[in-house]
């Protein structure tokens, strides 16, 4: 790619992504939305290239490299056309284990980092509750220490990876007479723990072949040793990776709506109607065109809270305005794409349906649209 942001070694992660996914992606993706999950070899081929250790340190056996690589991993996954495939190894490579990295001890990095970046251990983040999402101050999991140990009550909703995963990363409050986000922790709870249990794995809207799960606890007992970072300061720890997720989200977004825009595009070129091909309709093409225009901007905004990222600098404002722009953007352009594709866009045998139904997760999940402009507004 042609860009101020991207380097060699970024442009050589790209085409060897790209060749991984039309070769081991593109012809399974279908088999793994009627599962419902992606096969855990394909997890462990994509752990054995590296592709779950990309930003992390290389004592860890990472590669060590910048946020773009992750920017590179989602696109690169979202091109694919199944949603369900990036969100799942988006939530296991930069959305979950990057709190192990940046909040562990060093015995909890070297005790579960090595199985997660070889894909032999999936890993989910569990933040939401029936009864707390975007308020995520108000989540009611609690943990109250005995001994040696912390005692989880509570349960979790949506958590992606949550039916199939091994390694779980849960936020309960600690301090319950502490106001708002304060007073939470962070706790690493493995599968197979008593008193762990995992409920219904949720049917969904779209992106079938990522599993999503609701967790309970009860009397669940996780040694101390499982506390991730600080006590009660769990809360800061999820919202600085919140700016990962928030990229990701981005990243993810804008690829799939212009994968689903050059399948559009393909499609006018062929598609006959009133004599000529839909190509010809200016109508259509214009629109296209927009559509076209919107999603670049929309990237050159994700790299650009990206750049600000890498450079150390506070960007909370434009990364909330990424994860707001860059999902609205890309509803706004699958409608068209679905639009222009007339009755075959309806119909399953295309990828464009599906893709429609997958891309409408991005103003919900990893924080709402309203909840993006509201951390917007606050800056002003
Ligand atoms: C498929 C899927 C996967 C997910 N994966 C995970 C995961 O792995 N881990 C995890 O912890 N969570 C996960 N989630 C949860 C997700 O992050 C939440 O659903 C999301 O943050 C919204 O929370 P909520 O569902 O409780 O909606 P609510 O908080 O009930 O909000 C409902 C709607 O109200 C609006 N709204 C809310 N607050 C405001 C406001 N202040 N001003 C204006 N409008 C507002 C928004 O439009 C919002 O969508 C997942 C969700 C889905 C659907």
């Amino acid at each position: 790619m042609n860009s101020i942001y991207f380097n060699e070694e970024h442009n050589m992660l790209r085409d060897q992504l790209r060749r991984f996914v039309d070769n081991e992606i593109k012809p399974h993706g279908d088999d793994w939305e009627r599962e419902g999950k992606i096969s855990r070899e394909m997890l462990k081929k994509m752990g054995k290239l590296g592709y779950f250790g990309l930003r992390f340190p290389e004592k860890y056996g990472g590669s060590n490299m910048d946020v773009f690589a992750w920017i590179i991993l989602a696109e690169e996954l979202s091109r694919s056309t199944y949603g369900g495939v990036s969100v799942t190894c988006m939530v296991h490579a930069a959305m979950s284990s990057p709190h192990l990295v940046y909040a562990g001890t060093e015995e909890q990095i070297r005790k579960y980092l090595p199985p997660i970046m070889a894909g032999e251990k999936i890993c989910a983040i569990a933040v939401t509750e029936p009864s707390a999402g975007s308020d995520v101050g108000g989540i009611r999991t609690r943990a109250v220490r005995d001994g040696d140990e912390w005692v989880l009550n509570g349960s979790k909703m949506y958590i992606t990876n949550g039916y199939y995963g091994d390694i779980y990363f849960v936020a309960a409050k600690t301090d319950p007479d502490a106001k708002g986000s304060r007073g939470v922790s962070m706790f690493i709870v493995e599968r197979d723990t008593p008193g762990f249990n995992i409920g219904r794995k949720l049917e969904k809207f779209g992106i079938h072949c990522s599993d999503t799960a609701e967790l309970f606890f009860e009397d669940c007992r996780v040694p101390v040793e499982n506390m991730l970072g600080e006590e009660n300061k769990g809360f800061y720890a999820v919202m600085a990776n919140f700016q990962n997720e928030r990229m990701s989200i981005g990243a993810m977004a804008t690829s799939e709506a212009m994968t689903a825009l050059e399948l559009t595009i393909e499609h006018i070129g062929q598609r006959e109607a009133f004599g000529s091909p839909l190509m010809d309709k200016q109508g259509i093409r214009q629109r296209l065109a927009m559509s076209h225009a919107k999603l670049v901007a929309a990237q050159q905004l994700l790299y650009h809270a990206a750049w600000l990222d890498s450079q150390g600098h506070d960007c909370v404002q434009e990364v909330s305005m990424v994860k707001a722009h860059c999902a609205e953007v890309t509803q706004e352009v699958m409608y068209n794409c679905q639009q222009f594709h007339g009755g075959m866009g309806y119909i399953r045998d295309l990828p464009i349906e599906r893709m429609v139904r997958d891309a409408r997760l991005h103003t919900i999940g990893g924080g709402a649209t309203e909840v993006m402009l509201e951390e917007v507004a606050k800056r002003w």
